[in-house]
């Protein structure tokens, strides 16, 4: 068998169009007279770990928002496992949307609800799964954060650490093929934050999982990342691997914002 026909894309094959699981094609996104994401392009293959840094209020949060439709773009056009978000019908954003999970800074746990509610109530609602198959799958997922114990627990009864452990497994609760994760030890105490970090380089290295992180957090970004996007004022400036964007980056500017949080 000739060598190439092992490779994804072997020469000669249909073009790779398509296979990206996230794509943007020139967003621009404004909020009043202030343009936040400038015709911005870009893709993200399956299973790549893809992390976005660059100086507050570059428009990091703002791309993870429009892929989770918690915002539209003005301009452009954003898919996701070929399936088109933006511009999109309500119907077919609905389904592009449940391949997609996010974390956010602040956990945002339901606080009226206990922990395995929290875990189960997206994947009844929205899935459609039994509550006993939600509740399977709540528990395996509260095994694999380290909280088998806390089922019962409400939100306001765990410390940070332990919410946002439980906001990762209702999250993966969903089953999605990509992972946002917006800053998500920011909020949290110094000592929790390496946990949460090591769980989450866990189910990098041991999921197929997507992931698109936003993180200041450039240690776990140089072990994690597949990709580093260095974003400056809406753009793209440099992207590389992070040997590369970390080691030797190419842009003045990415040198100076390195300098100020390494
Ligand atoms: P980053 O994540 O890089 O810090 P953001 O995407 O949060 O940046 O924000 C980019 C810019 O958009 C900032 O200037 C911010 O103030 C502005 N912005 C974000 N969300 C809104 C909003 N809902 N209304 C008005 N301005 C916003």
């Amino acid at each position: 068998m000739p060598a190439d026909t092992a490779l994804p894309n072997p020469a000669g094959a249909a073009p790779a169009g398509g296979r990206e699981l996230i794509r943007l094609d020139q967003v621009t996104k404004r909020f009043g007279g202030t343009t936040v994401l400038d015709r911005l392009d870009f893709t993200v293959d399956p299973g790549k770990h893809v992390t976005l840094i660059g100086p507050s209020g570059s428009g990091k949060t703002t791309i993870l928002r429009l892929l989770m439709t918690l915002t539209k773009p003005d301009e452009g056009t954003i898919t996701v496992d070929g399936e088109q978000l933006f511009p999109a019908s309500e119907k077919e954003r609905r389904e592009a949307r449940k391949k997609i999970g996010m974390v956010f800074q602040q956990f945002n746990l339901f606080p009226n609800m206990t922990v395995l509610r929290n875990i189960t109530e997206a994947p009844v609602t929205v899935l459609g799964l039994s509550r006993d198959e939600a509740e399977v799958r709540a528990r395996e997922l509260l095994d694999l954060v380290g909280l088998a114990d806390k089922c019962d627990a409400r939100p306001t009864q765990l410390s940070g650490g332990q919410q946002q452990r439980v906001a990762i497994a209702r999250a993966l609760a969903m089953r999605p093929r990509v992972l946002l994760l917006d800053e998500v030890t920011s909020a949290l105490d110094p000592e929790l934050v390496a946990g949460v970090l090591d769980l989450l380089r866990d189910i990098a290295r041991s999921t197929d999982i997507t992931m698109l992180c936003v993180t200041h957090e450039m240690n776990f970004a140089r072990d994690i990342s597949d990709q580093v996007l260095m974003f400056d004022a809406g753009r793209v400036i440099e992207s590389g691997p992070p040997e590369k964007l970390f080691g030797d980056p190419e842009q003045e500017r990415t040198r100076e914002f390195l300098s100020a949080v390494l």
